[in-house]
């Protein structure tokens, strides 16, 4: 027996008169007097299935007892509807139904499986099966596999083998925290599950398989940020032989593949932006291109004019928002100064010159600047009036940061973002190190397999850590709308310079051999120069779908405290288990 001769997406007009058989979850029912209507769904669309009281009374009953998702198959005749859908493509036809069987009842679910849903958050995910049978996220999973497939085509094409390389390695205290899995046959030792491939990647290029891919499952056991996921995919790559060029062109070529493949989207060659220039005229490692309002610093025209703020500040800077003096409020402003000052963003405070249109100039240094000076400003940026300066000032990294999440802001208070567009970037020549403060040494801007470009390889000898601050990498990120969507380097292939970055970093001779000794040993065997870049999947899918939340592209999310709400883990274990793995689990004090 078959269960269908159709999916519910496919009958139109021209089937009209067939006989069919169709299967699928109830949707919804409508009793219209001597008619009920039902709307039978698959994952392929909805096809509505009339019953006729006047006719077929028992056949009727039989359709008015049906339950939301109740499974059921429907044999009937494709009859043309009197009252059409447009908004369907089933919508011109309807299954006049001859016989109908419940294949299987449903209890009343949780949320309606609807686009809209009323369901919430926390409900959908531990119902996730009933909210994977709605459309929209069903679209999303569907998308999903077709970019891999895609991803997979053009990879295979130009001569990438898919590689597996294994869950369980080792742990590391580079990067974020690892998941560790305990071992049974060696009670008190403990494997970590892969952050990414990276060394597996490269000891494949030691190997000579020159082009790797993978599409990865990667774990961090990272404080969950709004966006972040526990597990997450990366399309994962290693090239050898290649300078930095070639790997930004296979992998400019493989993004424009998959947009043209999957959106039938054409994306224009991709800019490329050093990283200095991304920071000091957006605020940020990762801009969104989709509108301008680039920060611009003010140094030169506001300091040692008496205003102490200014004076003290290391950097004063600002962007100027178009046509908003006339719009904003005294009360707007406050607002956008509190704004600033909320602890995420972290600006003392905010000055501003609103350019009125009758030539006066609103604002909150007037005391201290003429309005000339003011106007000077005003042209620095390439203003007119009706524009509003937003000035910050402070420490330089700060402030630009605090200047990009403003400038942000602006973009989407004033959708300054075209929604439909796609603009895509390489962000180049990151900085090799970065210092921190608190535990007083350098951590590995990308990580520490990254080679320095050839101009500063020879300063990595330098112990002045101003000059190791300013070290640039052979790193590079791509950036979409905001978002970073992929990120690789050249790496160190020798050695020495590989023992070298990882003393820079802190670590021990002893440290480095105990933890890396079996990559640096590959490099004594004949490595080639090689690099490559990871692809967070996940995130771009959403990108593509002009989304925000990765959560919606993952068939079964983990919330934001890394749990499953469907199946209820992580949960603890068996006392059994853990004797046998020779744990003890330490009681919570409170
Ligand atoms: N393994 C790196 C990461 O996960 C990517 C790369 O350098 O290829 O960020």
């Amino acid at each position: 027996m078959s269960y269908r001769t159709h999916h519910c997406g496919e009958l139109r007009r021209k089937d009209v008169g067939t006989t069919v058989k169709l299967a699928g979850w109830i949707q919804k029912g409508r009793n219209l007097g001597g008619l009920t209507f039902v709307d039978l769904r698959d994952r392929y669309g909805i096809t509505q299935l009339v019953f006729n009281m006047d006719t077929n009374p028992t056949l009727c009953e039989k359709a008015r007892a049906l339950g939301r998702e109740f499974v059921v198959m429907a044999v009937g005749k494709v009859a043309e509807r009197s009252n059409k859908n447009p908004d369907r493509p089933t919508g011109d036809i309807e299954i006049e139904v001859e016989n109908l069987t419940v294949l299987n009842k449903s209890a009343v679910p949780p949320f309606t499986i609807e686009d809209e849903t009323d369901g919430g958050e926390e409900l959908r995910m531990k119902y996730r099966y009933l909210d994977l049978r709605r459309d929209p996220i069903q679209k999303n999973m569907l998308f999903r596999s077709k970019l891999a497939l895609e991803t997979r085509k053009y990879l295979d094409s130009v001569g990438f083998a898919e590689i597996e390389t294994p869950f369980l390695i080792k742990s590391t205290p580079e990067g974020a925290r690892d998941f560790v899995v305990p071992s049974r046959m060696n009670a008190g030792e403990f494997y970590a599950l892969p952050q990414s491939p990276q060394t597996f990647k490269q000891l494949l290029m030691v190997s000579g398989l020159d082009r790797y891919f993978q599409i990865v499952k990667c774990f961090r056991d990272e404080d969950l940020r709004a966006d972040r996921q526990p597990e997450f995919t990366q399309i994962d790559c290693e090239m050898a032989f290649v300078d930095r060029e070639e790997v930004l062109n296979t992998f400019e070529d493989l993004t424009k593949h998959l947009f043209k493949a999957t959106l039938d989207v054409d994306l224009a060659d991709f800019p490329r932006m050093d990283y200095q220039e991304a920071v000091e005229k957006y605020g940020s490692d990762k801009p969104d291109l989709r509108f301008d309002l680039q920060i611009k610093p003010l140094n030169e025209l506001v300091k040692n004019k008496g205003f102490v703020v200014f004076d003290k500040a290391e950097y004063v800077g600002g962007i100027c928002v178009p046509a908003q003096a006339e719009n904003w409020s005294n009360k707007d402003m406050k607002k956008l100064t509190e704004w600033v000052q909320r602890p995420q963003i972290g600006a003392a405070g905010l000055v501003y010159s609103k350019f009125q249109q009758d030539g006066s100039i609103k604002s909150t240094v007037s005391k201290f600047f003429t309005d000339d000076a003011q106007s000077e400003w005003l042209n620095h940026f390439g203003g007119e009036k009706g524009d509003v300066l937003l000035i910050l000032a402070g420490k330089k990294d700060k402030t630009l940061k605090q200047l990009g999440e403003l400038r942000l802001e602006m973009g989407r208070r004033l959708e300054l973002m075209d929604s439909s567009e796609f603009k895509p970037l390489w962000v180049v020549d990151f900085p090799l190190l970065e210092w921190d403060d608190e535990t007083e040494r350098f951590y590995a801007m990308h990580h520490p397999f990254t080679a320095p470009t050839e101009e500063d390889r020879e300063k990595m000898n330098y112990t002045d850590r101003e000059v190791l601050k300013n070290l640039r990498a052979n790193a590079y990120d791509l950036v979409i709308n905001g978002a970073e969507i992929g990120g690789g380097s050249i790496r160190i292939h020798d050695r020495q310079l590989q023992q070298q970055n990882f003393k820079l970093l802190g670590f021990t001779d002893e440290e480095a051999e105990s933890q890396f000794g079996f990559l640096m040993g590959a490099f004594e065997y004949g490595a080639p120069p090689h690099g490559g870049i990871a692809f967070g999947f996940d995130r771009l899918c959403a990108v593509m779908n002009h989304q925000n939340s990765i959560r919606d592209f993952i068939a079964f999310p983990k919330n934001n405290m890394g749990r499953d709400l469907m199946i209820d883990a992580p949960a603890p274990v068996d006392k059994e288990q853990l004797n046998e793995l020779r744990l003890k689990l330490i009681p919570k004090k409170d």
